[in-house]
């Protein structure tokens, strides 16, 4: 007998869903669109894609999904890239941001700085046997703020992907690059 595809949903109310949702596809799953809170309920795990975390908190809001994302985080997998991370961290300094604090992490926005201070550079992350290549635009910054979350790569000192327990939080844009390790990763990861 086939075991069932996974399901994945990417939010997809702004920013970079249409990468992740063919990187998705590329993995073998199933991947989901959403943009109504309802559609959650169809998928196994969820990845919140990069954008403007502004523009995103004020979309979550309008479109209700805020008691449905903590609902649903309390049993499946999210993964959060860039703007996703902000959002799922616990303060990301910044009024306009609701981040939903999935995460014990502060997120500090465009910490690198401006657009073109956006680059891309090599990382070793636990769990992939060779490196891989991160690409950093207008990335946030993360700190820790207890031990339960686990750092998975870090540059330059710094983490940019952490797990704690079902979350993952990355500042890098795995989706852009043709180095489907990371949504692998995170498939392995679904009950
Ligand atoms: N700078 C954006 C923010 O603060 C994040 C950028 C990105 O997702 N690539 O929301």
């Amino acid at each position: 007998m086939n075991t069932p595809k996974k399901r994945i949903g990417v939010l997809s109310l702004q920013g970079g869903f249409a990468k992740h949702i063919q990187m998705i596809t590329n993995c073998g799953a199933t991947a989901l669109e959403i943009r109504n809170p309802a559609e959650l309920k169809q998928c196994d795990g969820l990845i919140l894609p990069g954008g403007e975390s502004t523009t995103l908190t004020k979309l979550i809001n309008r479109y209700q999904f805020r008691a449905p994302l903590l609902e649903f985080a309390k049993s499946k997998p999210i993964l959060g890239t860039c703007a996703g991370a902000i959002l799922l961290s616990k303060h990301a300094h910044d009024d306009r941001v609701q981040p939903l604090g999935l995460i014990d992490i502060d997120s500090h926005r465009n910490a690198y700085g401006r657009q073109v201070e956006s680059f891309s550079t090599t990382i070793d992350i636990t769990g992939l046997s060779s490196p891989f290549e991160a690409i950093f635009i207008r990335a946030p910054q993360l700190t820790l703020l207890t031990n339960r979350g686990e750092i998975l790569a870090q540059n330059k000192g710094k983490p940019v992907f952490v797990r704690q327990k079902n979350i993952f939080a990355l500042t890098f844009h795995p989706e852009l690059t043709h180095d489907s390790r990371i949504h692998e990763l995170f498939l392995k990861f679904l009950p």
